[in-house]
């Protein structure tokens, strides 16, 4: 499962934050979500919760910020916000699209105590 392996990794991270910092307890984590991941929130929170449980990250408060997917036309420089996984330039109509974000999935910030 997709969200399961996310949620390790961002578990991961948090947690081996929490023991350089000495943290008792993580309280809140914010990841930056890309569209690209296709991840869905309630199931990225969901696995989360279940394997959080009993290590410091229990009980943390998951925040998830959605990056749109945008792409950077080669042809004419333009950046376009992509819908849809429409990778056409509607500047130019060409369709050699680089993606400039939205791949992304990553721990932005957390709050231990
Ligand atoms: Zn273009």
């Amino acid at each position: 499962m997709h969200e399961m392996a996310l949620a390790e990794g961002i578990l991961d991270i948090v947690l081996s934050y929490a023991d350089k910092n000495e943290a008792k307890k993580v309280t809140e984590i914010s990841v930056l979500v890309g569209e690209m991941t296709g991840v869905v929130d309630e199931s990225l929170e969901f696995c989360f919760t279940s394997i959080a449980k009993d290590t410091k990250a229990e009980g943390a408060k998951l925040i998830l910020k959605r990056i749109p997917l945008v792409a950077r036309c080669l042809e004419c420089g333009k950046e376009t916000k992509i819908e849809r996984y429409n990778f056409t330039c509607p500047h130019c109509g060409s369709l050699r699209m680089e993606t400039i974000s939205g791949r992304e999935l990553r721990v932005e910030s957390l709050e231990a105590d």
